[in-house]
């Protein structure tokens, strides 16, 4: 049988964005989508793939739909993407009455009942899709009646093929790594699935999709595909996308071995945590030995009771710990932060800006707090009618659209502007003093 993919990332790049922006969001190739793919190939289906970065505008989309003959037709979606998968589903059965549509990803599994209300969808993967993707099309080529919802079975990693690396053009993510200066080409890979923590403006949607056990690939597999991905693009860094790649201190100190054992010299990025790092610094500088180039900690707050209220379970001292731990590693520090979480005070945004002075970050990523749909803390402000957020429009993190009610954004911003430039203890404390903004011309404003 043969399925068309479609890969809708185009909420932050738009349209024409593939090799065109030198972001992440316009050339990275989705890991789900070419699992998906992989393992649908190796049961002997084929795939193709429409990605909506590479098209002009929805016209160009209709025109890629009507010249194609395919019947099945598969769908991801992050939250952040769903109105775009909307608009192309819509237009997909607009030209193709028999289509059959499958959605699967995030925001199938943590707003099924959102996806599901739309009857133009055919079929519904939640949570992990490579095995019931797969018995789903094999349904289908048998002309079969499959359920509209399917519950995802969970893989074992080492079982599934590695995520098919000819769907997406990969000459996007060679040409873009992760932070400048970092050498092409360039590759990601997943190590793992699933995070133990309870970060509140995150879970308990990680958990949704991979269920309450993280699962890691076995370390020979991670390095075989490592070794494939060397022979065939001749990558020179490479990153970990993992959500959190550091999380099992055994599971990384091995990892480290078999990386040198294999010669790999070749620099990487991950995601980390402030708390893992200060526990294991022995396993930090390992990393940082085998290859560990920058380090991505979400550090989030200067704020103690930021953190606590976020249920982060980290400190602020853990913050500078980690940080102090990466410079006397040579690893480079690629700082989170998060601004305008709920009921935050302009003392503790104050707070955070001298955390990031201290940090000294080589790269700063700040963002909005976003009530994320599935996490414990957007629940939790919609509840309280916070947000700003439209649940069907809005996920998106970047600082620059309001989220929340009661958040003085254009002093925000400032604060921000004082984070990313150093600025001053004067300037700080005069811009502390600033006129809190009426709520009247907060709601003007926004
Ligand atoms: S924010 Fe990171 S560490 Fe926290 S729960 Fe999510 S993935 Fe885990």
């Amino acid at each position: 049988m043969h399925v068309t993919m479609i890969f809708p990332g185009i909420a932050l790049p738009g349209f024409d964005s593939f090799m065109k922006k030198p972001t992440i969001d316009a050339n990275f190739i989705d890991h789900g989508l070419a699992s998906l793919s992989a393992a649908a190939k190796a049961a002997g289906h084929s795939v193709d793939l429409i990605d909506l970065r590479m098209l002009r505008d929805w016209t160009h989309f209709r025109e890629e739909v009507r010249r194609r003959t395919t019947k099945v037709w598969a769908l991801t979606s992050w939250s952040l993407h769903y109105p775009d998968v909307v608009r192309a589903i819509r237009i997909l059965k607009e030209e193709k009455e028999d289509a059959i549509v499958i959605l699967g990803g995030v925001h199938a599994t943590i707003k099924t009942s959102q996806v599901m209300a739309n009857r133009l969808i055919d079929h519904i993967i939640t949570q992990e899709g490579e095995i019931s993707f797969v018995k789903l099309l094999g349904a289908l080529a048998e002309r079969k009646q499959p359920d509209r919802l399917i519950v995802g079975e969970g893989p074992a990693l080492d079982e599934i093929p590695w995520v098919d690396r000819d769907l997406f053009d990969m000459s996007g993510e060679l040409a873009t790594p992760m932070v400048p200066g970092m050498p092409t080409p360039f590759v990601t890979t997943n190590a793992g699935r699933g995070c133990p923590f309870k970060c509140n403006f995150c879970q308990p949607a990680e958990r949704a999709v991979f269920g309450n056990r993280v699962k890691m690939r076995s370390q020979e597999n991670v390095i075989g595909e490592l070794q494939y991905l060397k022979e065939r693009f001749k990558f020179n860094s490479w990153m970990a996308h993992d959500d959190l790649f550091f999380i099992n201190h055994r599971w990384s100190r091995e990892f480290c071995v078999q990386y040198k054992a294999a010669g790999f010299t070749e620099p990487y990025i991950c995601q980390m945590r402030a708390d893992l790092m200060c526990r294991y610094p022995d396993v930090v500088k390992q990393m940082a030995e085998s290859g560990l180039a920058w380090a991505m900690i979400g550090f989030e707050s200067g704020s103690q009771r930021i953190l606590d209220l976020f249920e982060k379970e980290t400190t602020v001292e853990e913050n500078l710990k980690a940080a102090a731990i990466c410079k006397e590693y040579g690893i480079k520090v690629w700082a989170n932060i998060m601004f305008g979480a709920p009921t935050e005070t302009r003392a503790e945004v104050m707070e955070t800006v001298r955390m990031v002075w201290k940090i000294k970050p080589d790269h700063l990523s700040s963002s909005y707090f976003t009530p994320t749909p599935g996490s414990g803390m957007a629940e939790e402000v919609e509840r309280k009618g916070l947000t700003m957020v439209d649940p069907f429009n809005g996920s998106n993190r970047t600082p620059n659209e309001a989220k929340m009610k009661d958040t003085d954004y254009e002093w925000l911003t400032k604060a921000i502007a004082l984070a990313y430039d150093g600025g001053s203890e004067e300037r700080l404390i005069a811009l502390g003093q600033l006129p809190m903004q009426s709520q009247e011309t907060l709601c003007a404003s926004h």
